[in-house]
């Protein structure tokens, strides 16, 4: 990745327009002196997402996600590194790009990668002009257009048709400029007999975009029966990383951040047919199962993925493996379950069909309880099968978070496989749970403060918020070991020395954002001595029941004292 040119960055920074970002996304209205609307980091009804009065930085005070315009077009926007960030927003705000210096090396390499995007571009294009011209294009084009897909959709996800001939886009490549190797790297041409031929040939061309609409490559499907492979995809390579991308994902992403989930298909039709259907949050995963790199990508738009695979044995061990790769990634998964033997490609060729899609897309049920479902019903009566079958379920639910989504499971394992008492005991100490109805837990990432973190926070936060003369007044009567967090107390050294957010560490630059979104005016004297005294206190109360424990009758009452003098002082006696 070459360099951007510091000037670039500057200029993105000061032109990346967070309130209008974020506006292309959410609706925000305002309240306070601030723009408040729902978090598109977790689920959520009343709104707890705002952008700080300056409109710099966006800070969720559910689940505590803070950052700039950079922050967002990585989390939501699908940039996938700081660089990306800066290349999308200058797009966005009509900078120029400028990169910095670098070698020959890696000047060469920037323009291999811009060349190769090139190509691959200007070759889908090709292929779709192909497709509506060519005669013997005709059959795809009855084929598609007869099983219900307008051309305004078989348009919109750029369906194309590569010709037969077999050298017919190195023709009109090598014509462009573009030479024998580029189409080797690009995967479009591959030595067959001796001689450079086109790699697709006689197929129905889907492009696969990464999630900015950048084409990486090829899924390529064969009408003729006498074909080996009905599908054919681009070879792998460092632009073509099947485990990385999604098909329809840059068509897909807007309504899916907008509402929050999307549907995975397993093939390229099935989501034309969900975007037929008005489903336009849907892609196919590029393989049988989803991998947890494609879920992480996922993750940066939505929390909650609704798996669409086939009413078979095939379809649920893909939905089983999707569950195994989804673990430690934030994300709900649920099932969109169609009747046996129809898929959503079909079923967005008819009205019927696209009402029944989108009724079960509405109703699609958590996943893990309907693997359940199904893993019970295949083991039948059978004691060994059953006993098979808990062994399976007990893997699955081992990768969950302890949270209601698993207790229901274990419910839905229990009543399913008929468990004793006991064996339902042993499942859930195998799992690690507390008894039943017990803890919950939201699928989101909301952090709970404790007690004392609390009290830490508050003197942080409007220390930050006051005026240098009350904090200094307040907080240099504190030393940074009262703070428990290794975090506080490196923020608390930052505050006391009047150090500007913006200039703090980025480690801490969440935490900032975060102090500054939580003091919402600038606090008297007395807010800010009371939260001193109050952390203050709680310290002491910690030195009292260590002495207490230790026998240390000196320093019991030094504290003692110390304590009833802070209490007196709180409640205003002196
Ligand atoms: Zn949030």
């Amino acid at each position: 990745m070459p360099r951007i040119s510091d000037h670039t960055v500057n200029e993105v920074r000061d032109a990346a327009s967070l309130p209008e970002l974020v506006r292309d996304r959410i609706q925000l209205v305002r309240r306070g002196g601030r723009w408040w609307g729902p978090c598109p980091f977790h689920d959520e009804t009343a709104p707890s997402f705002c952008l700080l009065p300056d409109e710099s930085r966006y800070y969720c005070f559910g689940c505590h996600e803070s950052g700039d315009a950079l922050d967002w077009a990585q989390e939501i926007e699908g940039a996938s590194d700081f660089g990306e960030a800066i290349e999308l927003l200058a797009e966005r705000f009509g900078i120029e790009v400028k990169y910095a210096e670098s070698s020959p090396r890696e000047e060469a390499q920037r323009e291999a990668v811009r060349q190769r995007g090139e190509l691959l571009d200007r070759a889908a294009s090709y292929y779709v002009e192909y497709f509506w011209k060519a005669e013997e294009a005709a059959q795809a084009r009855e084929y598609l257009l007869g099983r219900g897909f307008e051309e305004e959709l078989l348009r919109r996800f750029r369906i194309g048709y590569a010709p037969s001939s077999g050298t017919a886009l190195i023709q009109r490549a090598s014509k462009g400029g573009f030479g024998q190797q580029d189409l080797k790297d690009a995967g479009l041409a591959s030595a067959r007999g001796g001689q450079l031929r086109d790699f697709f040939f006689s197929r129905i061309m889907f492009p696969i975009a990464d999630a900015r609409g950048r084409v990486q490559g090829f899924g390529a499907r064969t009408l003729d029966p006498n074909q080996r492979a009905k599908y054919v995809n681009s070879p792998e390579g460092p632009q073509f990383r099947k485990r990385h991308l999604l098909y329809g994902l840059e068509l897909a992403r807007s309504s899916a951040s907008r509402q929050g989930w999307v549907v995975v298909a397993e093939g390229y039709t099935d989501v034309m047919g969900m975007a037929a259907a008005g489903v336009d949050a849907a892609v196919a995963c590029m393989g049988t199962a989803l991998t947890t790199e494609q879920l992480r990508t996922l993750r940066r738009s939505v929390g909650e993925v609704r798996v669409c695979f086939d009413g078979d044995q095939a379809g649920e061990q893909a939905a089983w493996r999707t569950a195994e790769a989804a673990r430690g990634v934030p994300l709900a998964l649920s099932a969109v379950q169609l009747s046996e033997g129809v898929d959503p490609g079909q079923l967005g060729g008819t009205e019927d069909g696209r009402a029944q899609l989108k009724q079960a897309i509405d109703n699609a049920e958590p996943l893990v309880t309907c693997l359940i479902r199904a893993r019970a019903a295949r083991a039948g009566a059978s004691a060994r099968e059953r006993d098979r079958a808990l062994g399976e379920i007990t893997d699955l639910l081992r990768g969950l978070p302890d949270s209601v989504e698993r207790d229901e499971a274990v419910r839905v394992a229990t009543s399913e496989l008929g468990l004793s008492r006991s064996l339902e005991e042993r499942l859930r100490g195998a799992l690690g749970s507390a008894a039943p109805g017990g803890e919950t837990s939201a699928p989101n990432r909301v952090i709970e403060l404790s007690p004392r973190g609390a009290l830490e926070r508050r003197v942080l936060s409007l220390g930050l918020a006051a005026s240098a003369e009350i904090r200094s007044a307040h907080l240099d009567t504190l030393s940074p070991e009262v703070f428990d967090e290794p975090e506080h107390r490196q923020v608390f050294v930052l505050v006391t020395s009047g150090t500007g957010v913006d200039q703090w560490p980025a480690e801490v630059a969440g935490l900032g954002t975060a102090l500054r979104a939580e003091a919402d005016h600038e606090p008297n004297n007395e807010e800010v001595q009371e939260a001193v005294y109050r952390l203050q206190l709680d310290e002491l109360q910690r030195r009292i029941s260590t002495a207490r424990s230790e026998g240390d009758e000196t320093g019991l009452l030094e504290a003692l004292q110390l304590q009833s003098g802070l209490r007196a002082r709180l409640r205003g006696d002196e």
